[in-house]
């Protein structure tokens, strides 16, 4: 089939590639200049594992291919998939700019009947909203074809969007045309083979589920957090009662981590998006306001525990931290509870000498030269007389360290450990101060 995306960021450069790597010929189109110079040249913006080896791969076939140019795209795609971002305008509400600055480019350029898929994460009437946009801009041509706006939510994760794309665990359309659904089925059908992950529904549906989807992981987390709290006033093991709870298979063990809060480009901006529907249509998302609430005092939950151990005034102290990223596997700060803590910590006087695997350069782009923020090259070199270790992202690269270096080069053997990667007692008996979150600490 041939294909088109507009948009070349996480959602849309996966599913362009992934789509062109089972045999579809795909455009993808960018307003990025840059990015889509790197990605004629094989080159991926971002960190996203197995990205780069997928792209080049496709190139080489000649069946992937990046523009600017929107007409290319219009004219090539019998499918064309809107995946540009959606982030959140100042009222909290999802800013659709984006998307329907796409339908009315689609609207301009188009010359025959196309189906569009919203692939972004949009809120209930979207896709009635493209669909209008795209038959104005038809109408200021003259113009009348039919056509249809399949709403497909995207579920893929960071960190692991190819396999996700690849073996979904569910193909989300919302649409009530028999034609569309027959195309997206073929298309589809590559990636939904080993049983029908296919579920079809109406497009208001479809729009919802996303943010579902999104606010109850959200909501565990938060949930985990607050018996996390807890647990510390009355010296309870979080990581022991996520055990005795997650045995039941009504609740289940996936995504009961207690930790320093949630973060990245999905979570924050989806749940803020759902609230701002629910007070839209005159509710009040009471569930989703507690989410959000006890997530921003999560991201201080750390810094509260460093400011007790240390008192208020941090000057002076200098912390080693492990991990800016808001989750292993990318580059992507945006709202990671580092970004919170490294403020919290600046204001209170205190350096910090970071290390992380992959988001050194976003972290250099972010924040610049500054005399109390050094990018490390290693995850020991950050230790180097440093006051305390803070861990702030679970890469598996600091969850077995060297103690004993660890011990050498801290000023002090004290973690602050934001993620529970290590055990307490173990803790204890090699001689550190270790404070988690939910671990029977009571700072
Ligand atoms: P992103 O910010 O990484 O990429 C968006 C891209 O769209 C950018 O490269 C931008 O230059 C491009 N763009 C903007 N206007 C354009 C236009 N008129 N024509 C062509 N390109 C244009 O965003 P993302 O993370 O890929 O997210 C895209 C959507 O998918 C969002 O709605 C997001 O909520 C949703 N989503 C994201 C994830 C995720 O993990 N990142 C997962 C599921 C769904």
């Amino acid at each position: 089939m041939r294909v088109s995306v507009f948009g070349a960021g996480y959602v849309g450069l996966v599913t362009a590639a992934c789509f062109a790597d089972v045999g579809n010929h795909v455009v993808c189109v960018d307003v990025d200049s840059e990015k889509i110079t790197l990605l004629n040249q094989g080159i991926v913006p971002m960190h996203e594992p197995g990205m780069e080896n997928l792209l080049v791969t496709n190139l080489n076939t000649g069946r992937l291919q990046f523009t600017t140019d929107p007409a290319v795209a219009v004219q090539h795609g019998e499918v064309l998939f809107i995946a540009v971002g959606t982030p959140p305008d100042e009222d909290g509400s999802a800013d659709l700019q984006y998307v329907l600055q796409v339908a009315h480019v689609i609207g301009q350029l188009m010359t025959e009947t196309k189906c569009v898929v919203n692939k972004s994460t949009v809120p209930v009437g979207t896709a009635t909203a493209v669909k209008n946009t795209i038959l104005r801009a038809l109408n200021e041509r003259g113009l009348d074809y039919p056509v249809d706006v399949v709403s497909n939510p995207e579920f893929l994760k960071e960190g692991a969007a190819i396999a996700d794309f690849m073996r979904p665990d569910r193909i989300v359309l919302g649409t009530d045309s028999p034609e569309a659904i027959e195309v997206m089925r073929e298309l589809y059908a590559p990636f939904n083979r080993n049983r029908d992950r296919l579920i079809v529904m109406s497009v208001a549906s479809a729009e919802l589920t996303k943010y579902a989807a999104n606010a109850i992981l959200a909501t565990k987390i938060s949930f985990m957090n607050e018996m996390a709290n807890l647990a510390d006033s009355v010296g309870a093991d979080i990581e022991q009662v996520r055990l005795g709870i997650g045995s039941d298979p009504r609740i289940g063990f996936d995504f009961l981590y207690a930790g320093c809060g949630y973060g990245g480009s999905c979570f924050p901006k989806d749940v803020k998006a759902l609230r701002h529907t629910f007070q839209a249509f005159g509710g009040e998302a009471k569930i989703l306001q507690a989410v959000e609430n006890v997530n921003q005092q999560q991201h201080h939950r750390l810094f509260d525990k460093i400011k007790k151990f240390y008192g208020e005034d941090l000057t002076g102290r200098c912390f080693a931290l492990w991990g800016l990223a808001f989750k292993p596997n990318t580059d992507d700060m945006r709202e990671a509870p580092s970004r919170t803590l490294l403020s919290l910590l600046w204001a209170a006087g205190a350096r910090v000498q970071a290390y992380d695997p992959k988001a050194m350069s976003e972290a250099r782009r972010i924040y610049g030269q500054r005399a109390d923020f050094k990018l490390c090259d290693s995850p020991h070199a950050a230790l180097d007389k440093a006051d305390a270790l803070i861990i702030m992202t679970e890469w598996k690269v600091f969850r077995s360290p060297d103690f004993s270096a660890i011990k050498n080069q801290l000023k002090q053997a004290v973690i602050f450990d934001g993620r529970n990667l290590y055990d307490p007692k173990r803790m204890k008996a090699r001689g550190f101060r270790y404070f988690g979150i939910g671990r029977g600490e009571s700072l």
